[in-house]
C-alpha cells in the first residue's frame, strides 16, 4: 500500500501555470518546435550587475545562514524603497523577505488564517492563491468580476460578497492573468469598504514596475490614510529584475504579522538564500536603467500583442495596463471543432492549441474564468508573431 497522502494536501490543485510550462518544454526536449506563451517569467537575463553582486557576496563568504527575516542591509533597503517611491514609511522590522512572493503569501494566509475564516479573492485570479488559502483550512471567497468591467472588483461587490468570516481582500494590481489596473480612485473606493468591514487588505504589487502607457500605479497603502495598519504588501525582485530563479520576495506588514512570518519562517526554512539575498540588494541599490529597458521591450511586445489580438476573429481583450499578459475571451471559439476534435472547454482549446499548433498557453478554468485563455507576452517579438500566426491558423481551421 503506497502512504496516504493528507487530507489538504490531496486537495491541492497543483500549479497549472508550471504545468502547462512544464508540458511545452517536455515537448521542447523531443525535438517539437514550441511557443511557449505559458509561464510568466521574463524571458531577459538577469542583469549583469546583479549576478556580480551575488558572485562577490559568495567569494566575501555570505554563504552562511542569516536572519530568519532577512539580512538587515535588504530589509533596510527595501523600506526606503517604498520611502522613496510611494512615501510609504516602513520600518526594516516590518519587512520579512521570503523564498520569492509565492513564498510570502504562504507566510501571510498561514500566520492570519484560522480554518473556517474567510478571503475574498476576486476572479480571475492567478493560479496560486486560493490554494494557499485552502492549505491553512481558511475558505477563499471567489467573486467573478465582469470583462465589461476590466475585471475590476467593484464595492458593491465587495460589500456583498463580505460575511462575518471575511479576515482578508486580496489584490493584485496590476493583475496577472488580465494585465488590468486598479485606478487609485478605484482603490480608494475598495478601500472604504475595507475600512467600514475591518478587513485586511493583501496587496500583491509583484508587477508595480510593469505599468503601460497612460496607467498610474498606487500603492494600495498610499490610497487613503491609516491603510498601513491594515495592509500587507507582496513584492519582489523576480520580475522587475528577470529574477524567478533567485526565489526572492518580501513582505510589509503590520510588526506583528511580521514578527509571527519570522518565528514561522526560522521553523519552515530558516532564511531565504544568503547569496539570492545580496543579488536582490545589488537589485534595489543599483542602477534601475535594467528595469527601464525591460519595460521598454515589454510595451513593444504589448503593442504587438494588442495589434494581433485586435485582428483575431471573434476574440475580445480588454486592454492591458500592466503586467504581461493578455487574456484573451474565446468563448465564440468553444463548440467548434478543430483537427476533427470538438472542444468545449478552455483546457481543451489550450491543450488543442499546444497539440496541434505547437503554442503554449494556460487555460482560464485555472484561473477561475471558464472560455478564457492567457498569454504571456514575456517572449520575443519573433516567437510571439510565430506563435499568433499559428493561432490565427488555429482558430481559422476550426469549423
Ligand atoms: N504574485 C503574482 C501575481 C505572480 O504572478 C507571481 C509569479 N509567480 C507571484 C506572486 C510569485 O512570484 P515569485 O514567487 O516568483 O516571487
Ligand atoms: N507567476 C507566473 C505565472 O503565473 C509564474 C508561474 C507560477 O509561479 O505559477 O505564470
Amino acid at each position: 500500500m503506497p502512504p496516504t497522502i493528507s487530507l489538504i494536501v490531496q486537495a491541492l490543485e497543483p500549479s497549472a501555470t508550471l504545468a502547462m510550462a512544464a508540458k511545452a518544454r517536455e515537448l521542447k526536449a523531443k525535438g517539437k518546435t514550441i511557443y511557449d506563451f505559458s509561464v510568466g517569467e521574463p524571458d531577459f537575463n538577469t542583469p549583469v550587475h546583479i549576478c556580480e553582486a551575488a558572485r562577490a557576496a559568495m567569494m566575501a563568504g555570505h554563504t552562511h545562514y542569516t536572519a530568519a527575516s532577512g539580512i538587515a542591509e535588504l530589509k533596510a533597503a527595501i523600506a526606503e524603497q517604498y520611502k522613496q517611491r510611494h512615501g510609504l514609511e516602513y520600518s526594516p522590522q516590518q519587512v520579512i523577505v521570503s523564498n520569492g512572493a509565492k513564498h510570502s503569501l504562504h507566510n501571510v494566509f498561514t500566520v492570519l488564517c484560522d480554518p473556517g475564516d474567510e478571503v475574498i479573492i476576486p476572479s480571475p485570479y492567478w493560479v496560486s492563491y486560493a490554494e494557499l488559502v485552502k492549505l491553512t483550512g481558511a475558505k477563499p471567497v471567489i467573486v467573478e468580476t465582469e470583462e465589461s468591467n476590466d475585471f475590476k472588483l467593484t464595492p458593491a461587490q465587495l460589500r456583498a460578497a463580505v460575511t462575518s468570516k471575511t479576515k482578508i481582500l486580496l489584490i493584485c494590481s496590476p493583475s496577472n492573468p488580465t494585465g488590468s489596473m486598479y485606478t487609485p480612485e478605484e482603490l480608494g473606493a475598495l478601500a472604504d469598504v475595507a475600512i467600514e468591514k475591518n478587513l485586511l487588505v493583501m496587496a500583491d504589487e509583484i508587477y508595480e514596475r510593469l505599468v503601460y502607457g497612460n496607467h498610474r500605479f498606487a500603492s494600495f497603502a498610499t490610497v487613503r490614510p491609516g491603510l498601513v495598519d491594515r495592509t500587507i504588501i507582496i513584492n519582489g525582485v523576480s520580475k522587475a529584475y528577470a529574477m524567478t530563479g533567485w526565489r526572492i520576495g518580501w513582505t510589509l506588514s503590520p510588526v506583528n504579522v511580521a514578527k509571527a512570518m519570522d518565528s514561522l519562517q526560522s521553523q519552515e526554512t530558516s532564511n531565504p538564500s544568503s547569496v539570492s539575498q545580496y543579488a536582490a540588494l545589488a537589485a534595489l541599490e543599483g542602477p534601475q536603467q535594467c528595469v527601464e529597458d525591460m519595460l521598454t521591450q515589454f510595451a513593444r511586445r504589448r503593442e504587438f500583442v494588442r495589434r494581433r489580438i485586435a485582428e483575431l476573429p471573434g476574440i475580445s481583450c480588454p486592454e492591458m495596463g500592466g503586467a504581461f499578459y493578455a487574456f484573451i475571451n474565446i468563448k465564440a471559439h468553444l463548440g467548434r471543432t478543430y483537427g476533427g476534435v470538438q472542444i468545449d472547454s478552455s483546457r481543451d482549446w489550450c491543450l488543442q492549441l499546444l497539440d496541434q499548433q505547437g503554442v503554449a498557453t494556460v487555460m482560464g478554468s485555472a484561473f477561475g474564468a471558464e472560455g478564457y485563455a492567457r498569454i504571456s507576452f514575456a517572449t520575443s517579438l519573433e516567437t510571439l508573431a510565430a506563435g499568433f500566426d499559428r493561432i490565427e491558423a488555429f482558430l481559422k481551421g476550426a469549423v
